[in-house]
């Protein structure tokens, strides 16, 4: 018995230095590229290190430099995730072949099938709400009703918008191309265009700020920049209307992240991902920006969720990408700038 015991003895203690010394040097990580902020991602990549123990390191940047980057470091990028704004251009992303698919149950079960590409190469991890916003003082809640009726010739010089040049717009007209066609959704957006009380704004922010002042009395914008501006100024006359709860919804679109096509940690990437998607992370994703879970399971933050609930849009936002170019044109040839 002492022998057999003695003999193995070396295996022990080669097991044991395996795991004191080999571990260590072979410590996980994971890559991130974000156009995300770093105030909006450290909280879940710390959530993630302290359940895993697989630190996660990252680079910030706007998307457009992000991707310029994967793709001129192609192979040999060291980024194993790609997280931006908008299904446009994670889109596009996945359309310059810089991602690549993750089958994974966990996605699947958490995420909704229409916020997340079909062919699975993004997943949304939350959702913002592009609504309309109102001039309390000058609108009654009941005159509003879809985004087509802001097309209608009773909101002549009443709507502000911001410029078509930024992709929100450009997914919402998207989608909406989706959702009525071409020739019905120009004819839309050329109404916009007739009832604009001044020139597309900059931003949503700026566009805020016109109802507000009353120089337009309604506009169409992400949920969380109204959440911004009432946090600063809570007595400022706005206040959220929910459109098109009678038909199809109020129009989603998320941020999301997706494994990059040379990722060399591949499987810790599809953990975080997973990890993003879960109830242990999704309110950490989604109440700093003020936007909403998109697991069903998860609540909104108390401040968000107090503008009400909604119906939300169940076209797959793979159309946002596939037919953003279709939108550009169509909103060039409608005059919104
Ligand atoms: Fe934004």
């Amino acid at each position: 018995m002492l022998k057999s015991n003695l003999s193995r003895f070396p295996i022990a203690v080669f097991f044991l230095f395996s795991l004191l010394v080999v571990k260590p040097l072979h410590a996980e990580e994971v890559v991130v590229y974000s156009a995300r902020i770093e105030q909006l991602i450290k909280p879940m990549f710390d959530a993630f290190t302290k359940e895993t123990g697989i630190k996660v390191k990252y680079v910030t940047d706007n998307e457009g430099a992000l991707l310029a980057r994967l793709e001129a470091e192609g192979k040999n990028t060291p980024a194993d995730m790609l997280i931006t704004a908008d299904a446009g251009n994670l889109w596009a992303a996945a359309q310059a072949g810089l991602l690549q698919p993750v089958k994974s149950a966990v996605l699947e079960n958490n995420i909704p099938a229409h916020l997340r590409d079909p062919g699975n190469e993004w997943f949304g991890l939350s959702i913002r709400a592009r609504t309309l916003i109102y001039n309390t003082k000058k609108v009654k809640p009941e005159e509003l009703s879809t985004y087509e009726d802001l097309a209608d010739a009773k909101w002549n010089k009443r709507l502000c918008l911001r410029t078509s040049k930024k992709v929100y717009n450009q997914s919402l007209v998207a989608m909406m191309i989706a959702e009525h066609g071409e020739a019905e959704t120009e004819k839309i957006v050329k109404g916009w265009v007739a009832n604009l009380a001044v020139d597309p704004l900059s931003d949503d922010t700026r566009a805020l700020e016109f109802v507000a002042a009353g120089k337009c009395d309604v506009t169409l914008v992400n949920t969380y920049y109204f959440g911004r501006l009432m946090k600063k100024d809570p007595n400022l006359p706005l206040a959220i209307f929910w459109p098109n709860q009678n038909t199809n919804g109020v129009h989603v679109n998320v941020s999301g992240a997706g494994v990059t096509r040379h990722a060399r940690h591949e499987q810790a990437a599809v953990k975080l991902l997973e990890f993003l998607s879960s109830d242990k992370a999704q309110n950490l994703f989604a109440d700093v920006n003020m936007e909403y879970p998109v697991n069903p399971k998860i609540a909104a933050d108390p401040f968000v969720a107090a503008w009400g609930g909604f119906k939300q849009n169940p076209i797959n936002l793979v159309k946002a990408g596939e037919l953003q170019t279709t939108a550009v044109k169509l909103m060039d040839r409608a005059g919104y700038q």
